[in-house]
């Protein structure tokens, strides 16, 4: 460098120049969230490409999304004016498909070969099973598109898998499976996900040639959110980067131990310790100022995380001199008060002159997104889902609503049409385009059509059965429309068609999250009582959706959040069971809560001045009551960096405006309460506030508050009490807030006291 250092170094603090500087020889920037990992990558691209050290074309970025690939190139561009692009930056699989395609013959492809999708995949393994007679009942396709998943990610091709591994499954045979289904893969020509890597890896292994070529084509490797790489990706980099003599590879990888949050899909978070083992003489940059939030966030986001056991520890400060708006937690009275809170908040902001492109609202699991979109749509809030479709429009919600819509409808052609072979049925093309004609023939639906064909000659025998079952569960469920609550006839169907048991047959992670927002959807009709009036609701919602708006609040789940930063996060359903996920500690015990943990450090660390958390008190499970706590890691945050509102109780100022505020200070009459765990802390203020009239939710009575005398309740057994949806009724028994009610009509249930009067 001779001359004055060029602007873009000026802006960076000496570590962070120090890290863009060092071009040559392997480089660890190992740093907190906000610190300017994905800043220093950016720079250092410039950097390298401005002082003509190498071409476009010679650096190597994997980034971990298309998104910030695209994001990354826009940074650079800023600082590089004729910048012609980087062909080699993108996702570790982008990189890897393209290097297959220019040497496919090398691994038995020929180039334009097929990226399989998973239905492909499973249908691909069905009949491997099939061959090998192995009772697809008892060994599902999807378990087994699992284990090939997580073999792959351990770079394990089928002469790698160790014998203790292939034991697991249809009795030892997996190890041959394996061998078969990549056999059949390269007849078909194509390769799934996982093969993309693996390839990749026997390519540069038994073609020394062509993995010298990269050495010479490469001449800087950088990768983003490195704590997140599996072991096939570890080695794949391990492979490029061999180019020189390991202390002089110019690698750099920039990540935060804390931050990694894809253990379940095999990433390795040892990989970072690695590397300086791999790369002796490896410099260590770490960077300890970070950039993007207030004091307020990053104490609460590195006081949460020390809770962690298994991690490097690393410290986190800022500059910047006040501390911030405090986090705020509150506890509201269940998910759709949550939703309406968080939906009133966002107005006040964009009164307030905030761009709604500057807020995110933050999920553990997609299902959650359902009533914030309901609400938002209801007000007229622009928003976008992000990493998936709008909760209405995804699949299994779009197969359930047209299982609905026929029954509620039986002319809807098109409902019929989605789901006549969803679960799969042994319905051939051939069938359908038989029951289209008889439809069209006799201009009648579908349906009708299909139930005359059923009493003639024309289908073969098994599909006639087939569809003579269907036919008469559609008559049952019309039937039962008429006398069932809307939600319990989807679960009804649910099951009895057979799509309960297709996605518990699915193994995979996302049949779990597709059974949750079926689950949702249950929930959400459980305010319905007539199936036409929901699927009237959902038309109206589904026309309202306001799609693409240029200025639109983000709604997406905290693993997808990774890298980004907005201005206000919510952070919704911070609820024991919820978030943590009881499934994640079930399965994985404290290395999952530790993985739950970092990604409530990744939540809060994506907000840059307000991070507002929220978490409901009662959910609703099949129309009973359940009181939920708030999550663990409410309780691990700082409590001199977060400000507690409660607007969740019943027997205080409920309602708008009503909630009432309290701070960690001395003032505060319930200071000794924060002692004490959150629940129980929410707990006793219930119990110290006491009743203040008839509560009132839009206009309608709800519930009158009670006095509560402590924790108990005001009702006692033998007492006559009046229920809105339920009517009159005598207490049977009390369990705190909880009261068994034997009711006149309505029989015996459990109900929440709230919503009951003295009668
Ligand atoms: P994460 O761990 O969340 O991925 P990161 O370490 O990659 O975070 P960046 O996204 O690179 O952090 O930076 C966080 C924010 O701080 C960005 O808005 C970035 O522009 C800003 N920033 C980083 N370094 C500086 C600096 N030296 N001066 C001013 N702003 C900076
Ligand atoms: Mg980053």
């Amino acid at each position: 460098l001779n001359r004055q250092a060029p602007d873009y170094l000026a802006g960076l603090n000496p570590e962070q120049r120090d890290a863009v500087l060092t071009t040559e020889g392997p480089l660890l920037v190992l740093a907190g969230a906000g610190t300017g990992k994905t800043r220093v990558l950016t720079t250092r691209i410039a950097h390298i490409l401005n002082q003509r050290m190498a071409w476009g074309s010679q650096i190597l970025a994997v980034t971990f999304t298309n998104k910030a690939a695209s994001e990354m190139k826009r940074r650079i561009h800023e600082i590089v004016p004729n910048f012609d692009g980087l062909p080699w930056m993108g996702t570790f699989h982008s990189v890897s498909a393209r290097i297959l395609r220019a040497h496919a013959e090398l691994v038995d492809l020929k180039p334009a070969f097929t990226i399989l999708d998973t239905d492909d995949q499973i249908r691909l393994i069905k009949q491997l099973l099939e061959v090998e007679n192995i009772d697809e009942k008892r060994w599902p396709a999807r378990q087994f598109a699992g284990i090939l998943d997580a073999w792959k990610n351990r770079g394990w091709l089928p002469k790698d898998v160790p014998a203790s591994e292939t034991g697991h499954f249809a009795n030892g045979k997996a190890g041959k499976l394996y061998y078969d289904y990549q056999a059949r893969l390269k007849t078909l020509n194509a390769a799934d996900f996982g093969d993309l890597l693996l390839e990749c890896i026997r390519l540069f292994r038994e073609n020394p040639e062509v993995l010298a070529e990269y050495h010479r084509k490469f001449r800087y490797m950088l990768v983003d959110e490195y704590q997140d790489s599996n072991t096939a990706q570890y080695l794949w980099l391990r492979l490029l980067a061999q180019g020189k003599p390991a202390p002089e590879a110019n690698i750099c990888v920039v990540g935060d131990d804390d931050q990694s949050i894809y253990g379940w899909r095999g990433a390795e978070v040892d990989n970072i310790l690695r590397f300086e083992t791999d790369f002796p003489g490896a410099k260590v940059i770490k960077l300890e100022r970070n950039y993007r939030s207030t004091a307020n966030i990053l104490k609460a986001a590195s006081t949460l995380i020390a809770f962690n056991e298994d991690r490097l520890g690393k410290t986190l400060h800022t500059d910047i001199a006040e501390a911030g708006e405090p986090i705020s937690f509150t506890q509201v009275y269940d998910s759709e008060e949550e939703a309406r809170t968080v939906g009133e908040e966002i107005e006040q902001y964009q009164r307030q002159g905030e761009s709604l492109n500057s807020i995110a609202i933050l999920v553990r699991a997609s299902y959650q997104m359902r009533e914030l979109e309901e609400r938002f749509i209801t007000l007229g809030l622009n928003y976008r889902v992000v990493g998936g479709p709008r909760f209405y429009e995804r699949k299994e919600i779009r197969d359930a609503l047209a299982y609905l819509r026929l029954v509620a409808q039986p002319a809807d052609d098109l409902a019929f049409e989605r789901i006549i072979n969803v679960p799969k049925r042994g319905l051939g093309d051939s069938t359908v385009k038989l029951l289209i004609e008889a439809a069209r023939h006799q201009n009648v639906p579908l349906l009708s059509a299909t139930r005359m064909l059923t009493e003639t000659e024309e289908l073969k025998p098994k599909q006639r059965s087939t569809l003579r079952a269907l036919v008469s569960q559609f008559d049952s469920w019309a039937y039962r429309a008429e006398n069932l609550p809307p939600y319990q006839l989807v679960e009804q169907i649910l099951e009895e068609s057979g799509y309960m048991d297709m996605l518990t047959a699915d193994k995979s992670a996302e049949s779990q999250g597709r059974k949750e927002n079926l689950k949702e959807l249950s929930r959400s009709m459980e305010e319905f009582e007539s199936l036409g009036g929901f699927l009237e609701h959902i038309s109206l919602v589904m026309d309202r959706d306001s799609a693409d708006a240029s200025d639109a609040v983000t709604i997406m789940t905290l693993h997808s959040a990774k890298g980004l930063e907005f201005n206000t996060v919510f952070l919704t359903g911070w609820e024991e069971g919820t978030f943590p996920s009881q499934r994640s500690m079930d399965e994985s015990g404290k290395a999952g809560l530790e993985e739950e943990r970092r990604l409530a450090y990744v939540g809060i660390t994506r907000g840059r001045n307000r991070v507002r958390i929220s978490a409901a008190q009662n959910r609703r499970i099949h129309g009973l009551w359940q009181s939920a706590m708030p999550s663990r890691f409410v309780d691990e945050l700082p409590p001199d960096a977060v400000v507690v509102t409660d607007r969740g109780s019943a027997y205080g100022g409920y309602g708008y405006g009503g909630g009432a505020t309290s701070r960690f200070n001395k003032a505060d009459p319930f200071e000794s309460l924060y002692e004490t765990p959150g629940w129980q802390r929410a707990r006793a203020n219930q119990a110290t506030r006491k009743g203040s009239g008839p509560l009132t939710i839009e206009g309608e009575l709800v519930a009158r508050s009670v006095d509560l005398g402590g924790q108990s309740s005001g009702y006692k057994v033998g007492e006559r009490v009046f229920h809105l949806k339920f009517g009159y009724g005598e207490v049977i028994s009390v369990e705190g807030n909880k009261l068994t009610i034997d009711f006149e009509k309505a029989g015996t249930k459990k109900v929440l006291e709230s919503f009951i009067q003295r009668g």
